[in-house]
């Protein structure tokens, strides 16, 4: 068993495979001949808005909870997230016997907030502008003996997001090119462990939003670059740092890493209404953005694509649709 401090592999990602197996969904892979047609390439999108929980979090989250003593899930565990790792961490805590306390951002979208009450989780709201989640959460595991499980920085929780390109690739075979979004670094790091493995001539691409690319930052300097917190309609990446468990996998792994701004993110979320029909949050957007829009350099390429998650207020998505039209 691999230990907290230390640098998750591929042989991870296969243990975190067999512990969510049959408690996780795996997710269709769909195809598009307009999304084709739009982006001249081949792409096929794993849809991880059908996961439960309605994110790729909820991967991570369980293994990283299943991989516990039964001492250390007894005494519960505690997590700071913007939505969905805090739904994820409630429902792998529920279907685990174990006690879920999430301290989430007062701003944190209404459905992402009453999702984590309804799967059973205990909230702590913290004002995101002015206090340090990652202190409270610190705080909060010591006083009570419960154990942390943040949401990217987490040999467990990078293993275990690393099994949507697992089964992506197992799916569909040999991909020229792979794109995940990018916020903490929990998934992007975790896909190129497993794509690098599956395929090593595969080219991992990580997308950020534009307001918050401390991630390309980071990978073209070699340390990691903090940011303050960015104004983002992709509320899953207003992270300011990536993590010191998946940045070495990402320099090491990663090929590049582009930006999308929020106007792309509508249209690529309008797209997915018309076209595929299917909900898929701004955040889970970032990676279709950039090849339907001609950011990523997939023209002539069969390219997967992690669409990372769905969770968004049914009023908002008009909201957002109508204001960009
Ligand atoms: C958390 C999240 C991301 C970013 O994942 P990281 O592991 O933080 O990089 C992307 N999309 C959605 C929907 C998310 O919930």
């Amino acid at each position: 068993m691999i230990s907290t401090t230390s640098i998750p592999d591929y042989s991870d990602v296969l243990a975190a495979a067999a512990r969510i197996k049959g408690a996780a969904h795996e997710t269709p892979v769909l195809t598009s001949t307009t999304a084709d047609a739009l982006s001249g390439a081949n792409l096929f999108f794993k849809a991880e808005n059908f996961q439960r929980i309605g994110a790729f979090k909820f991967r991570g989250a369980y293994n990283a909870i299943a991989a516990l003593s039964d001492d250390e899930r007894a005494r519960g565990v505690v997590t700071y997230s913007s939505g969905n790792h805090a739904q994820a961490v409630a429902l792998a805590s529920r279907l685990l016997g174990c006690a879920a306390t999430i301290i989430m951002p007062s701003d944190a979208p209404a459905v992402k907030m009453a999702a984590t009450k309804g799967y059973g989780g205990t909230i702590r709201t913290y004002d995101r502008y002015k206090e340090n989640r990652e202190a409270i959460g610190t705080a909060l595991a010591e006083e009570k003996g419960m154990t942390l499980i943040p949401p990217y920085d987490h040999p467990q929780v990078i293993a275990g997001q690393g099994t949507a390109a697992k089964e992506l690739l197992e799916t569909v075979g040999t991909l020229d090119m792979l794109i995940a979004p990018l916020g903490g670094g929990g998934l992007l790091g975790g896909t190129a462990l497993a794509a690098k493995a599956i395929n090593p001539s595969i080219s991992v691409i990580g997308v950020e939003p534009e307001a918050g690319n401390d991630g390309q930052q980071s990978f073209r300097s070699g340390k990691i670059v903090e940011i303050a917190v960015p104004k983002t309609l992709a509320d899953g990446a207003m992270t300011t740092h990536l993590g010191q468990h998946n940045f070495p996998i990402i320099s090491d792994l990663v090929d590049d890493i582009v930006t999308v701004g929020d106007r792309d993110l509508v249209r690529a979320m309008a797209f997915f209404l018309e076209r595929l029909k299917i909900v898929v949050e701004p955040t889970g957007c970032l990676a279709a953005a950039a090849a339907l829009f001609g950011i990523a350099p997939v023209k002539g390429k069969r390219v997967g694509i992690i669409i990372s998650g769905g969770n968004i207020d049914i009023t908002r998505i008009g909201e957002l649709i109508a204001s960009q039209a």
